[in-house]
């Protein structure tokens, strides 16, 4: 069979067998369909399946399974990694199935694998509830919850995952399981952290957490000679923080139209998840009196508002790099680093973020869920966003420089969600090696098992992919 036939044969044998759109090479949709975030990653698949329902899922996996062609599953499509494309083989979009329901009695959420984080935190806000997430509100539940989920509320509840109550999910085999702490308690442990390796979540629930609707949160602004000030001040404050208090220090170089000009500014953005202001007020304090900002702006904000702040920076269709990793100390020679690498950077389109951890997300035992590290007090996020495909080689430079520089005060510690290409999968040179230098060896001995059980033929393996291995 010729490849346009076997294409055709394939396109044919979906339409037949889902309800949702399907489309092709050549068909209208066919480009929105194969395109992600990331407007890097350009691929071209045989097939994209837009699932209108649940029932779409199995037919979709079984039909991959029969012809051996990759499978790519997409929640929001924002991975960083692109893997929710691929040449030669099937997307399975799931972002129509964008159902959240909340169960204000039980304080518990259950979330369709298409929702973004903005329609989770539009439901829960209706109930004083919020789910741990992440910052910017397009981005996809499914993904980000496969990986970890870190955000405003890491502090005060923890990862995304340490959330995650249940879930479903379509199998290699075709078959529904159910993970809970009572069935498959395995899987369930592995979807939190593992990726998308086990296959396909069809519905996750999570445990909600009160929160206020209106948040104590903003930014503090920093221009460039009161850099060092301020982020050993941040060092001294992040050593003895209550859990409700979770900042993220930005460096960058701001866009167009705001008020503090066009030179790159470092600006630290809290979110106080307790009910009581004047305790929050008192508690940033004791950062402000510190390192007095240039400019401020913070008060009580609707929590939706502010989970949807930054999302104009990052707008679908921009160009992206990322590299990250966990470090211990925010020390005078990380000090140093950040600024140096901060007032270098003197262009639109590249940006870093230093999260503060500990606080909930560090209580958490190391072994309770397969995200691989508690113990690193802070994360870099090193990151691009950029139009134009001229400023690719500068912008990748910046951030392959700045996460070099890093690496003598890294603990080694890395986060899938945050990885751009090297999240390769199995098209990793050696995928062992690969998942080992994330996971480390007793994590990724107890996925490897779990994947051998749940997909031994590594169907789903377009993620940061874990190679089965048998116990
Ligand atoms: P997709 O590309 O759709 O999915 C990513 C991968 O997840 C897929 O390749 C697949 O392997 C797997 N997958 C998706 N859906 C399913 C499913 N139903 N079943 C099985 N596997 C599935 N992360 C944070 O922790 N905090 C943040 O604040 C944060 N901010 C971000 C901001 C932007 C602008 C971007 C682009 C990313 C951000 N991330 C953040 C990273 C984000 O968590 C990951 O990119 C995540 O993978 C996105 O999920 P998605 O569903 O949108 O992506």
């Amino acid at each position: 069979m010729t490849g346009v036939s076997r294409s055709q044969d394939l396109l044919q044998r979906l339409a037949a067998t889902v309800s949702g759109e399907v489309t092709g090479p050549g068909s209208a949709g066919y480009d929105a369909g194969r395109s992600v975030w990331n407007a890097m990653i350009d691929r071209s698949p045989l097939a994209v399946v837009r699932a209108r329902d649940l029932g779409d899922v199995t037919p979709v996996v079984a039909c991959a399974v029969q012809e051996g062609v990759p499978l790519a599953v997409r929640g929001g499509g924002h991975g960083v990694a692109g893997n929710g494309t691929v040449d030669g083989g099937i997307v399975l979009d799931l972002g129509s199935l964008r159902s959240v329901q909340v169960d204000a009695a039980s304080a518990t959420v259950t979330v369709a694998p298409g929702a973004t984080l903005a329609e989770v935190d539009a439901a829960t806000a209706l109930h004083g509830l919020a789910v741990p997430v992440g910052v910017v509100s397009a981005t996809g539940m499914a993904g980000l919850t496969l990986g970890g989920g870190f955000g405003w509320l890491t502090r005060a509840h923890g990862l995304t995952v340490d959330s995650l109550l249940a879930a479903e999910v379509v199998t290699a085999s075709g078959t529904t399981v159910r993970a809970t702490s009572q069935e498959n308690p395995d899987l369930l442990w592995a979807l939190k952290g593992g990726g998308g390796n086990f296959g396909v979540v069809t519905s996750f629930t999570f445990a909600a957490h009160p929160l206020p609707a209106r948040v104590f949160c903003g930014n503090l602004v920093y221009t460039r000679p009161h850099w060092e000030r301020a982020l050993h001040a941040l060092a001294a404050w992040t050593e003895d923080l209550p859990d409700e208090m979770t900042s993220i220090v930005t460096a960058l170089t701001p866009p167009p139209g705001w008020a503090m000009g066009t030179e790159p500014l470092l600006v630290v953005g809290f979110a106080w998840a307790g009910t009581d202001q004047a305790a929050g007020e008192a508690c940033l304090a004791t950062l402000t009196d510190q390192a007095p900002p240039d400019d401020r702006e913070v008060g009580p904000t609707e929590w939706t508002a502010w989970q949807s702040a930054m999302d104009g920076l990052f707008p679908r269709g921009v160009r992206a790099y990322w590299k990250n990793t966990g470090f211990a100390h925010l020390d005078d020679d990380v000090i140093g680093i950040l600024c140096t690498r901060a007032a270098e950077q003197t262009w639109q389109g590249t940006a870093f973020d230093v999260h503060h951890m500990g606080g909930a997300f560090a209580r958490v035992r190391a072994d309770a869920t397969a995200f691989p590290d508690r113990a690193s007090s802070f994360w870099l996020n090193v990151y691009g966003f950029w139009g134009d495909p001229e400023e690719d080689e500068r912008n990748i430079a910046f951030v392959r420089g700045l996460a070099r520089d890093m690496e003598p005060h890294s603990t080694g510690a890395q986060y899938v969600n945050f990885m751009g290409r090297e999240a390769a999968g199995a098209r990793a040179a050696d995928p062992w090696s690969a998942a080992m230098q994330v996971y480390g060896e007793s994590t990724l001995r107890r996925l490897a098992a779990v994947k051998h059980r749940f997909d031994p033929d590594n169907v789903f393996r377009l993620n940061h992919n874990i190679p089965p291995m048998a116990p």
